[in-house]
Order: structure tokens, then C-alpha cells, then sequence
């Protein structure tokens, strides 16, 4: 299931080129208490096929990354800082994760581009920075409902890719297409919007390399619940989805995690 690349010779551990992967953003909530009631009710459950990666907020990667060891759950960062160090108060960097135990981290979600004026520029930055400490970026590309409405969500999503196909990493990378008009909005895309988009964004990174755009994990990010996760994770382009509000509750994360299982085996046996 997970295999070791172990760029600079840092052990790395990786998740599995297209397993199915849940990573649950916690964004700025979560408690102590949830972070060990989470761990409880998710580590008996883990299955080859499908992993999970929680994205607490830093104040609680370590007990997390603490209670989760030897359960096959990983923990990651929701932002890191495009440096490695520096005189950057209140920023933590790729190394500092890595030394955490953290194999992952989140960079560009749109909150960080809404509420932090974070560009393709930077956030390409930021996920060289990962590279270059050994661990995975996951990157957030997605377009606003006026950029869609506006015929524009293809622009849009090449303008994202194209800065990150500058960096020399980039087939390290995850992405999670995250539309800004679903997230936390209740408002899910449906299957075949979703798949529309992760079949553009894979077809677009295959110009540039066509063995790296087939391995390359699409997560799908917007309003995913447990009702609904079964049906997104069975579209072929997507690899698994980066889940909000509901991975706060832990009933829904077990069944969010449970339809990642099954769609992942569903997915084994056809190519068998
Ligand atoms: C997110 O924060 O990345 C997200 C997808 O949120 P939600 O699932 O709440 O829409």
C-alpha cells in the first residue's frame, strides 16, 4: 500500500499512486478531544486500498501524529510556509512538518487564496518547498461560480496547473480540485461535473507527461458528505476527495473512509 521514494534520502512515506485517499481537513477547529475520539473510532477500520490523512490545525499535529502511529492513519499540514526558515512569525515550514512525522501537507486551498491573497505563484512556492523536504504537497486548484458561469473554469484551471507544472516537483504532487462554489457551502458538485473536471485537469498535465498524468491522485473537494461520497469516489478520474465539515464528525469520516474502501476494491476487481 504505501511505498518509500525517500527523495534526499529522508525516509518518505507516500501513499500509494491512485489507492483511494480521504484527507480530512479539520481547517480552524477540532479540540484535543476530537483529535483522540477520531483515532479510536478510525484505526481498526483502515484497509489496504484506501488511506486517510487528518489535517488537524498545528497546535495539534503532534498528539495527533502521537496517537495515530502504527495505526496506518498519517497526519499533515493545512499550510506551510515557502520557506524553510526565517525571521516569519506565526509560519512553520515543510522541514518542520517532516519532522513531525508529517508526510503531507495542504497548500493553496481557496481560504488561504481568499483570506490570505495566496497566488499560484506563491502556492507553486510552497509546494516546491514540500519537494525539497521530502514530503507531499497537496494542491488546491478550483474555479468561483463566476469563473464558471463565465465559461472560464478551463482558464482558470490551466492558470493553476501551468504554475505548478513550473516547478520541477510537480509529479510529486497531489491535487485536490476543490470548486470555491462547494466548499462548505453544502452546494456538491455533481459526479459527472466533478469527473469533467478531474478528466481536464488529467488530459492537461498529460501534454507535458503522459506516465505522470496517469498516476497523478485527483481528489475531489466541495460539500462531500457521506451520502454522497460513494458516487464521486467511483468516477475513474477521482481518486478520493478532501473533506471538510464533515470529517469533524466522526461517524460521517467512518463512512466517508468506508465508501473510499469500497470503491477502491470496486475499482481492483474491474481491472482484474
Ligand atoms: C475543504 O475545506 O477543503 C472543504 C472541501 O470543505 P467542505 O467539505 O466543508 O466543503
Amino acid at each position: 500500500m504505501l511505498w518509500n521514494t525517500a527523495p534526499h534520502n529522508r525516509q518518505k512515506l507516500a501513499i500509494a499512486r491512485r489507492n483511494k485517499l480521504v484527507v480530512a481537513n479539520w481547517k480552524m477547529y477540532g479540540s484535543l478531544a476530537l483529535c483522540r475520539e477520531t483515532i479510536n473510532q478510525l484505526n481498526h477500520i483502515i484497509q489496504p486500498g484506501a488511506d486517510l490523512i487528518i489535517s488537524p490545525p498545528a497546535p495539534y499535529l503532534s498528539e495527533l501524529g502521537r496517537l495515530a502511529q502504527k495505526t496506518g492513519i498519517h497526519c499533515c499540514g493545512q499550510d506551510v510556509a515557502a520557506q524553510q526558515n526565517g525571521a516569519r512569525t506565526g509560519e512553520w515550514s515543510a522541514t518542520m512538518l517532516a519532522e513531525l512525522g508529517c508526510h503531507h501537507a495542504i497548500v493553496g486551498h481557496s481560504e488561504r487564496r481568499q483570506h490570505h491573497r495566496e497566488d499560484n505563484v506563491l502556492i507553486a512556492a510552497k509546494a516546491q518547498a514540500c519537494i525539497d523536504a521530502g514530503i507531499t504537497p497537496i494542491v488546491c486548484i478550483g474555479e468561483t461560480l463566476d469563473e464558471r458561469n463565465a465559461g472560464q473554469l478551463e482558464r482558470v484551471l490551466g492558470q493553476q496547473l501551468d504554475a505548478l507544472l513550473a516547478t520541477s516537483g510537480w509529479r510529486e504532487a497531489i491535487i485536490a480540485y476543490e470548486p470555491v462554489w462547494a466548499i462548505g457551502t453544502g452546494k456538491v458538485a455533481t459526479p459527472a461535473i466533478a469527473q469533467a473536471a478531474h478528466q481536464f485537469i488529467r488530459e492537461y498535465l498529460a501534454k507535458t507527461d503522459a506516465d505522470a498524468a496517469e498516476e497523478m491522485m485527483l481528489l475531489y473537494g466541495g460539500s462531500v458528505k457521506a451520502d454522497n461520497a460513494t458516487a464521486l469516489f467511483a468516477m475513474p478520474d477521482i481518486d478520493g476527495g478532501l473533506i471538510g465539515s464533515a470529517s469533524l464528525e466522526v461517524h460521517s469520516l467512518v463512512r466517508i473512509y468506508q465508501a473510499a474502501s469500497l470503491t477502491s476494491r470496486a475499482a481492483a476487481q474491474m481491472t482484474l
